[in-house]
């Protein structure tokens, strides 16, 4: 069974984002990028059913600039076994990527997709659920645990009151949550390795798809900056302070 598993470029979560003084969007320029970390869960899921002998085959697709390729080469130190580059410079939203995955899928055939469940840049969350909306496949979204027997998969979902228990039948999309698993580093040997493994370019109009953006990004802007906090005297004061100016906030 192959496994597609998609990797998205984001700003490293480590980094203070900052957004452009013209307010058209965030400074990517000399900004530390890495792997979406809910994708780092998704190619770990993916090498896992791997080891386990669920999966035959591991294929990591990264969509946008010629710099996708790195995140790429980390897919594959990690383990996946090839890469595909849908390469573009247009700023792709989710639909657009979602289109890109359905052809790639009808290309490849695979029998699970496994993305994240949002990426930490655009926290859109929809990626994975307009997939399979688009292919008219099963979805289980937030997965904290993944088991495949034969051609079904059972997912255990997060969700607001606990966890939810899935079955679906494959082919079908699948999207990590945080919990459900912890993310190997790759090792030297397999950063080497990674090089010689095989990536291929294409680009969207191969693939038969208008990335063109549908929806217009009115203004970006900082959060409002937190008012800094006082000091109280004792106990008395906190509990006016409370009193009083709690209320007026609520
Ligand atoms: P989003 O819907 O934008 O929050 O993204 C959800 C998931 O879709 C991500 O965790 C990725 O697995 C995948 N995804 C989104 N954009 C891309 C992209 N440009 N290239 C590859 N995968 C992507």
């Amino acid at each position: 069974m192959k496994i597609l598993v998609s990797v998205k470029r984001v700003i490293d979560f480590n980094v203070k984002v900052r957004v452009r003084p013209d307010g058209t969007g965030v400074e990517t320029a000399n900004v530390k990028m890495s792997m979406n970390p809910f994708d780092e869960i998704a190619v770990e899921e993916a090498i896992r059913l791997k080891e386990k002998g669920i999966a035959t085959e591991v294929i990591a697709v990264s969509c946008g600039g010629a710099a996708c390729q790195e995140t790429l080469r980390t897919a594959l130190a990690l383990g996946a076994d090839r890469a595909i580059l849908v390469l573009t410079d247009v700023e792709l939203q989710p639909l657009a990527v979602a289109k890109l995955l359905r052809a790639l899928v009808q290309k490849e055939l695979p029998q699970i997709v496994l993305l994240g469940k949002q990426a930490i840049d655009d926290d859109a969350n929809q990626t994975g659920q307009m997939l399979a909306a688009l292919l008219d496949w099963p979805q289980a979204t937030f997965a904290s645990k993944v088991d495949v027997a034969g051609a079904t998969a059972t997912v255990k979902r997060e969700v607001d009151g606990g966890l939810e228990t899935v079955e679906v039948a494959l082919p079908a999309v699948v999207t990590t949550d945080l919990r459900l698993n912890e993310p190997r580093y790759a090792t030297l040997p397999n950063i080497m390795k990674a090089k010689k493994k095989p990536l291929d370019t294409l680009a969207p109009e191969a693939l038969g798809v208008d990335v063109a953006p549908r929806l217009v990004t009115v203004k970006v802007t900082e959060p409002a900056k937190r008012k800094g906090g006082g000091r109280v005297a004792d106990v008395k004061e906190l509990v006016a302070k409370l009193r009083n100016e709690a209320k007026i906030l609520s």
